[in-house]
């Protein structure tokens, strides 16, 4: 790990491998267990970058494949890199783009050098490389980038998840090579499907590499939830201790809790922010859908324990009315509370960690 980024686990869970940390960027640092709220354009969308720090959020989520397509990363970098174009002056993390050359693009061809598609924008083709991706993502400038790596679909053959785990270490050390900027981590993603004994070994294949991070992708990809921590129990006891772990795309109480528990500590996920943009509100681990006609009287703040200036401010007949009427901010309201919440509830279990009540403060979230 270069200078610039250092990882120090402060206590450990005595119950399970869920641990407190702090992890050191160059924009500040991360206390984990720490949900991450996704800001896929170089915005959280419908709040400012001083609402988001209100939140608690301390590292947020770009997207390499978005901002490529849309500005294009020649713009930001002029701009003087993400940090100073978007106005947020604390941790950044970019992903590969691979997820979403996956997942989103038609007309794909994957080869070992990598993948071509077509833009959606304006119907060019791409050439996406590993060596594409981590160029894209240092002129960026975000403080972690992700390597480029081949995401499975779900379901697939134990073959073609063999076949893309194998790939994506071929990729990543491509990537290695590739990145130039000792002021971002070049974290490694360990793929191998639903298959524990393909995660086991890539996890152990990518400890060898000594990253500054390592992340689970290629889950919540449609698979049954209760596989999510079956995966995550297979995968981690391979990884370094002394090093960060992010869960991608993962970002509901339960699926964090169980995560936490057999040792991750980040975590991001688009469900705050696009169940706001339809109206809902999390609370204490529920869903709410606003437009629901028990609020329209309902005078009182959406959790009168959540200290988020929706909470101190507004009441769920006002967010109500707002929502009914598709004013925008309504839209903002939810966001800054759902953000909010996710951000405590990953908060509190670090707390918890600390004091040693993990598990019976969660217990809930933990069967
Ligand atoms: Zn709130």
């Amino acid at each position: 790990m270069t200078t610039q980024f250092s990882f120090q686990v402060s206590t450990r869970c005595s119950q399970t491998k869920a641990r407190a940390g702090v992890f050191h960027t160059p924009h500040g640092a991360v206390e984990t267990p720490r949900f991450m709220p996704v800001g896929t354009l170089a915005n959280v969308k419908t709040v400012t970058p001083t609402q988001l720090q209100e939140t608690g959020a301390q590292m947020v989520l770009a997207n390499t494949y978005h901002l490529h397509l849309q500005p294009g990363e020649r713009i930001v970098e002029k701009a003087g890199g993400l940090h100073q174009f978007m106005r947020w002056n604390q941790p950044i993390l970019t992903d590969s783009g691979g997820f979403q050359v996956f997942s989103l693009s038609e007309m794909r061809q994957i080869t070992d050098d990598g993948v071509i598609f077509r833009s959606p924008h304006d119907g060019q083709m791409i050439n996406l490389t590993p060596e594409r991706s981590i160029q894209i993502q240092n002129a960026l400038g975000a403080d972690v980038i992700m390597a480029f790596d081949e995401c499975p679909p779900y379901p697939a053959s134990r073959e073609e998840v063999e076949a893309a785990t194998q790939r994506t270490y071929r990729w990543l050390e491509r990537c290695i090579s590739a990145h130039q900027r000792p002021d971002q981590a070049l974290f490694g993603i360990v793929q191998g499907g639903v298959y524990p004994d393909l995660r086991a070994a890539a996890a152990e294949a990518l400890a060898g590499l000594d990253l500054p991070g390592y992340a689970i992708g290629g889950v919540s990809v449609g698979e049954p939830p209760e596989l999510i921590a079956k995966i995550v129990q297979a995968t981690t006891p391979m990884l370094p201790v002394d090093k960060p772990r992010y869960l991608m795309g993962v970002g509901t109480y339960k699926e964090m809790a169980q995560a936490i528990a057999s040792g991750m500590d980040l975590f991001d996920c688009v469900i705050p922010t696009r169940l706001a943009r339809h109206g809902a509100a999390l609370v204490k681990g529920e869903r709410w859908n606003l437009k629901n006609s028990q609020y329209r009287e309902d005078f009182q703040p959406l959790d009168e324990t959540c200290p988020c200036y929706t909470c101190q401010n507004f009441t769920r007949a006002y967010i109500s009315h707002l929502v009914r009427s598709q004013e925008i901010l309504a839209y903002t309201l939810l966001t800054i509370h759902n953000i909010t919440e996710l951000v405590r509830f990953t908060q509190k279990i670090r707390e918890a960690i600390i004091g040693d009540r993990f598990t019976t403060e969660f217990a809930q979230w933990l069967s």
